[in-house]
């Protein structure tokens, strides 16, 4: 069967560097380039090189448009304007994206939106296989267990981090609420202290640690009476969210066009 050619959109981010190494590693898909931002000090640079696995022959470009031309699908982590107008451009040249920027709001997200009515596309702020197999767990425990059992989530990062709770912890706690059919922002209980009184029943409770250089850990926590089941996953390596994204792009190649998560990536 033919190589997949992939496309970096934002290759000399930090995901993006990531991507390069994994496609060039990763049986059934091919390289097909690499573009940053135009006006990039990196530009002209060997994209090998750029993600430290030596040299490919291949320049770093900022043309997007040649770039989704030469390639079967591309993957899109840049910044949420720039992902917008690829996504625009995608939806224009017929191409399959995989976006994994984060943060985009208003008219960027309908831009996603409305590229999907022309080609698919894998969205996902989270492209991690175990977050995900996660997401689905937490789904099934939550549906399963009733009412009774407390759920609490528990995360934790490195200090740099500025936002609490985690996104991906509020994404499980809405996993968790959708689940057991009750409204995320009615049951979520983002931080406690002092005379919180008794807990309510039926919340979702949320626990952010930080410190040192801990990548990312979520651990979800179903209490009952008398037992307890608890659900964790640690990153240990950054590279997850690229080898999870590479994935998505062998998945979404020939796929009809629509919005996917990773869920549908990975038949949960
Ligand atoms: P980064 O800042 O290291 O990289 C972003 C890169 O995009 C930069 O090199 C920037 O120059 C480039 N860029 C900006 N505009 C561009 C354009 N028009 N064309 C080409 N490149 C352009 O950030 P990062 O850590 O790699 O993360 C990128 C995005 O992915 C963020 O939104 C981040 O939150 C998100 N992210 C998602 C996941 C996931 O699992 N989905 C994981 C990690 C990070």
């Amino acid at each position: 069967m033919a190589e997949i050619r992939i496309g970096v959109v934002g290759c000399a981010g930090r995901v993006g560097r990531m991507l390069v190494a994994d496609i060039a590693a990763t049986e059934g898909c091919a390289l097909a380039g690499g573009v940053a931002r135009p006006g990039s000090s990196v530009l002209g640079q060997d994209v090998g090189e750029l993600a430290g696995i030596g040299r490919l022959g291949i320049a770093v470009g900022d043309n997007a448009e040649a770039l989704l031309r030469g390639s079967d699908v591309a993957i899109e982590f840049t910044t949420p304007a720039a992902t917008a107008e690829h996504a625009t451009l995608a939806a224009r040249l017929g191409k399959p994206v995989v976006i994994g920027t984060t943060g985009l709001h208003g008219a960027e997200e309908e831009a996603v939106r409305e590229a999907a009515r022309q080609v698919p596309i894998v969205w996902a702020a989270n492209t991690s296989l175990g977050i995900n197999l996660l997401m689905g767990l937490v789904e099934q425990v939550a549906s399963r267990l009733g009412p009774d059992w407390d759920i609490e989530i528990m995360e934790m990062h490195h200090r740099h981090k500025v936002d609490a709770p985690s996104g991906t912890a509020l994404a499980l706690g809405r996993a968790a609420a959708t689940a057991r059919g009750a409204r995320f922002d009615e049951v979520a209980q983002r931080g406690r202290d002092g005379i919180t009184g008794p807990r309510p029943a039926g919340a979702i409770g949320f626990a952010a640690l930080r410190g040192g250089d801990n990548i990312g850990e979520h651990h979800v926590l179903f209490a009952g009476l008398g037992e307890q089941l608890e659900l964790t996953h640690r990153a240990t390596n950054r590279g997850i969210y690229s080898k999870g994204a590479v994935r998505a792009a062998l998945w979404v190649a020939g796929k009809p066009p629509g919005l996917y998560g990773m869920k549908e990536v990975l038949g949960l």
